[in-house]
């Protein structure tokens, strides 16, 4: 039997993914979006998106990934949940080697986004699920109406921080600078959030046995030590891209990026990247989608080309 060969494989079911799907599918190609979670990434984890255009009342991240695969779906895309865990990006047809078998493809799309930046401290792994968590959205429930520390000062830390305090008993936030790098939308609604920030100063162990038990913090004028006894760490320090599947056959930016203009074109031909795994100034829901449906301009053209 012929194997079957897709026009694009699309690695990521972000709004990246989805829209570069929906606008494939749409224009009669055969579309598989492999996806190692849930429809969405990111934006599944937060639970009100406010300037994702069309929803005059905000809309639910996880609803809205639901939305923009469904989306896809009516035109023909297939979602495959399965990892990707290698692929040959030179080789024609693609291969791209999953947790569920070996796919074929003219052309590949990289919507694998980013990924949260640890605090690189000893057991973090471990204790991950046991206290130490990166996305207050997602896993702030397990912490009802216990003490957190949310280490970081931009938007990501202080939006953690906010939603915390509604639900855990205290909040706080340990930040080594002596202000925040947060949009000014965020810091009204936190000066009446009970959240206490510890200025100066990060988070240089974690105190355990097999849950968290506390962090032990460092000043980082001083370089005193105490421990501040918790139930759980919040970190957001930020995201690094996904581009593990990539490195060696893409070009890189410096800062790990793929190197990808606004035609979302990669050094390689027929591979393309779109979304937050791409070098550019704003990394958002409508920036992702924005690429993926440009992606699928030069995807037909290098189609066309094949033939
Ligand atoms: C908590 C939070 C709140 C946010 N709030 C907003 C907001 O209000 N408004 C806004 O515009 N933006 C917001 N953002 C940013 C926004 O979510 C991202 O910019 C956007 O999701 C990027 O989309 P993407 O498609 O590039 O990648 P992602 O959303 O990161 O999706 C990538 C997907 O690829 C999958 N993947 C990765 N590697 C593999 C692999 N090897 N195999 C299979 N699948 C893989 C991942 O599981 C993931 O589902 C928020 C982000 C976070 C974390």
């Amino acid at each position: 039997m012929e194997e079957k060969i897709y026009d694009t494989v699309i690695i990521g079911g972000g709004p990246g993914g989805y829209t570069a799907a929906l606008y494939c599918a749409r224009s009669g190609l055969s579309v598989a979006v492999l996806e190692k979670l849930a429809p969405g990434g990111q934006m599944a984890t937060t639970g009100q998106v406010d300037n994702y255009p069309g929803f005059e009342e905000g809309v639910d991240g996880f609803e809205l990934g639901e939305k923009m695969q469904r989306g896809a779906e009516r035109f023909g895309a297939a979602t495959l949940y399965d990892e990707v865990t290698g692929a040959d990006l030179a080789a024609q047809p693609k291969r791209i080697e999953t947790t569920g078998g070996t796919l074929l493809a003219r052309t590949v799309v990289a919507a694998t986004g980013a990924s949260p930046r640890e605090l690189g401290l000893p057991d973090e792994a471990a204790l991950r699920g046991r206290g130490v968590a990166y996305c207050a959205a997602c896993d702030g429930m397990m912490y009802k109406d216990k003490t957190v520390v949310v280490a970081g000062g931009g938007n990501s830390a202080v939006a953690d921080a906010l939603l915390l305090a509604k639900l855990c008993k205290k909040v706080y936030l340990v930040h080594r600078r002596d202000t925040l790098r947060a949009s000014r939308v965020y810091l009204e609604p936190l000066k009446s959030s009970g959240v206490e920030f510890i200025w100066n100063s990060r988070v240089a162990g974690l105190v355990h046995e097999k849950k968290l038990t506390g962090v032990e913090l460092e000043d980082v004028r001083t370089g005193e030590r105490r421990t501040l006894a918790c139930e759980g760490l919040f970190v957001a320090i930020g995201r690094v891209p996904d581009t593990g599947l990539l490195r060696g056959q893409v070009e890189l930016d410096a800062q790990g990026y793929v190197k990808a203009d606004e035609t979302t074109r990669t050094s390689l031909p027929g591979v393309f990247a779109v979304g937050d795994v791409r070098t550019k100034p704003l990394r958002q829901i409508v920036t992702a989608a924005a690429d993926g449906a440009v992606a699928s301009k030069y995807i037909e053209d290098f189609l066309a080309q094949m033939e």
